[in-house]
């Protein structure tokens, strides 16, 4: 891209510097042109944006917002979970209903300890297992049940390069492909009634250029991570891949590319995965009993048996 150079604000991995009013508008043409490469929207569309109010959800709500008022038959709505993570999410909770006042967006809210009877702090005092596990199965499972409530016909999320990239190596380290089938810029499970689909508006923007985005437009002044983040095993890959895109400028372009170019061949493999109803909450399920419930069994015995000693 031409840019006038006046006051560059970002590199991009080749190398090529862009000032700010160049930086915006390259950003939001890779955006957009991702949503009509992998035909993420439709004409008319009832949509909901998963809103943590960090930098890549309020980018992705910025972003498709603009792209609403050029396509008014795009219905936007943001819809955040509130995990109960003392000191972190109360914060980011807090800029995404400033967000969502300030630009007239209707936000829904759903906690785990109106939806489940405990916050995650609470749930990690009783089971010891690593955060991030329990925490997204709940997380991915309010998500797709509320949005489907909603009546969303999709959910947006504010994944981005670095995001897509880290979970096919994560896919590949546990030998888990089929979990890669459900990638992509249009990912989740397709042609199932009671699963919203997801898009990833952001698929091919780095987790730098999302940042410096959010940073233009007044939509972050500070960052902030979740306390939990570190001991992730994505923690470990993100380490690993920036080190490697350090080294080798391009390496997560490719890793993403390549993966493109085989996601078809997985998707067709793994299109007649069963999928079952959860016996005790009637949500779709790879199993007979779903994951979150298996969690909340162990939650309630575990409480059961504190109270009881
Ligand atoms: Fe949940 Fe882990 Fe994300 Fe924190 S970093 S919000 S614990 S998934
Ligand atoms: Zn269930």
């Amino acid at each position: 891209m031409n840019c006038c150079n006046d006051k560059s604000v970002s590199s991009l991995y080749d190398g090529s510097k862009l000032c700010r009013n160049h930086f915006i508008e390259y950003f939001e043409t890779k955006v957009f042109k991702t949503i009509r490469q992998f035909e993420l929207i439709g004409r008319e569309e009832n949509l909901g944006i998963a809103l943590s109010g960090g930098k890549d959800s309020l980018t992705a709500l910025h972003i498709l917002c603009r792209f609403s008022k050029q396509n008014p038959k795009i219905k936007i709505n943001a819809i955040a979970i509130d995990e109960g993570i003392a000191g972190y999410r109360d914060k980011t909770l807090k800029k995404a209903k400033e967000f969502c006042g300030n630009n007239n967006i209707k936000l829904h809210i759903f906690s785990y300890k109106e939806e489940f009877g405990l916050t995650l702090d609470e749930m990690l005092k009783i089971l010891n297992v690593k955060p991030c596990s329990i925490c997204g199965i709940f997380r991915r499972y309010l998500l797709n049940k509320k949005s489907r409530e909603l009546k969303f016909t999709k959910l947006a999320t504010g994944h981005n390069l670095d995001d897509e990239c880290q979970s096919i190596l994560m896919n590949q380290l546990r030998n888990n492909v089929e979990a890669s089938a459900r990638l992509g810029p249009k990912a989740g499970i397709f042609n199932n009634e009671r699963f919203v689909q997801r898009i990833k508006p952001l698929y091919l923007c780095t987790e730098k250029e999302a940042t410096t985005y959010a940073f233009l437009n007044g939509l972050l002044d500070t960052f902030s991570e979740c306390p939990n983040a570190r001991q992730s095993f994505r923690a470990q890959v993100r380490d690993m891949l920036n080190d490697m895109e350090k080294k080798f400028p391009g390496t997560k372009y490719s890793i993403v590319n390549s993966f493109l170019k085989i996601l078809p061949l997985l998707k067709e493999k793994y299109k007649n995965g069963i999928l079952k109803i959860c016996a005790k909450c009637n949500e779709p399920s790879a199993n007979d009993i779903c994951n979150a419930c298996v969690y909340l069994e162990r939650l309630n015995y575990r409480e059961l048996e504190t109270n009881r000693h």
